[in-house]
């Protein structure tokens, strides 16, 4: 409430009426005769009410009036610290959403790779340790495959770097067209992508895998003034329902991913080959 709201008007007229009195609000600097101020309150100006006719007042008039002026007072002093209060709330909630999308668009920066804009290799890994966990405490199925782009030195060599990281972004497109909203699909690092496929068994990513690869097949990529036709290896490997303690973390489950992939490479490029025991490791392919 401020010195000049109708609620300080509504109660000074009572006041007079009560008194049979003028009064107005004023003569806070000294005290007279005909007018009173507010008890004393430090760094806060007081209130002081005065007979318009400059009648002074009595002894009970006086103190009465104190009354009144020091609920004037208290009031004014209540909304303009209320005021204050919630301006400052206002802004530290305004501060707070700024911080907050600050923190995301940092955390989204960061966990994104830059050329095609799908997440990077630490992101997909905090993502797999996670759904492992998942896993391994409800017994579901997860999966995880992993993309080379075949001979793509040759594509670099042949066409330019320019060529290859516009080859690098269609792939990107293309995986992330094919996945589900709640799949993860990141760049592993050069030309070697990976997608992790919460709640999906081996055998149903293979199915995803079979029609990823057939779709890169199948594309005319952009290069440069022409079109070029590309393919690529997949290589994948799962959490099936029945724990496996073979497998303890996220690089674990990449290793087998990524010795599959050897695998399809060994056995001719453009095509699908998921992890078994029966494959042999190869630890020159495993490049994580
Ligand atoms: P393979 O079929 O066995 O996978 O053969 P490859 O030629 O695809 O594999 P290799 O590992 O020999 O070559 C990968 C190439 O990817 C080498 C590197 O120059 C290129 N590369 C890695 N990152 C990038 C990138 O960001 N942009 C471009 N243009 N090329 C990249
Ligand atoms: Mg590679
Ligand atoms: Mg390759």
């Amino acid at each position: 409430m401020k010195a000049h709201d109708p609620q300080v008007t509504r109660a000074l007229d009572a006041t007079a009426k009560l008194l049979g009195r003028k009064l107005a609000l004023g003569g806070e600097d000294a005290e007279t005769a005909w007018s009173v101020v507010s008890r004393l309150k430090p760094g806060i100006p007081r209130v002081g009410i005065r007979d318009l006719d400059r009648r002074p007042f009595g002894e009970e008039e006086r103190d009465f009036l104190k009354e009144v002026a020091d609920l004037m007072l208290n009031d004014i002093v209540a909304s303009d610290e209320s005021l204050a209060l919630e301006q400052r709330l206002r802004l530290l909630e305004k501060e707070n959403v700024e911080l907050s999308m600050k923190n995301r668009a940092l955390a989204e920066l960061s966990s994104r790779d830059a050329l095609t804009g799908l997440f990077n290799r630490w992101y997909v890994l905090e993502k797999i340790e996670a759904e492992m966990n998942r896993c391994l405490r409800h017994g579901s199925p997860m999966s995880l495959l992993i993309l080379d782009i075949d001979n793509f030195r040759r594509i670099n060599e042949t066409h330019g770097h320019v060529t290859g990281d516009q080859v690098l972004q269609t792939v990107g497109r293309m995986l992330r067209e094919s996945c589900r909203i709640y799949d993860i699909p990141g760049r592993y690092g050069g030309e070697e992508f990976c997608l992790m496929l919460p709640e999906t068994s081996v055998e149903k990513t293979m199915q995803v895998a079979e029609r990823l690869r057939q779709r890169v097949a199948e594309a005319h990529v952009a290069a440069g003034d022409g079109m070029l036709r590309i393919t690529a290896s997949i290589g994948l490997a799962g959490l099936e329902s029945v724990p496996d303690e073979a497998i303890f973390g996220a690089t674990a489950l990449v290793e087998r991913a990524d010795r599959a992939l050897g695998t399809a490479k060994d056995r001719g490029r453009n095509r699908v080959e998921a992890w078994s025991a029966a494959v042999a490791p190869r630890p020159s392919d495993v490049e994580a």
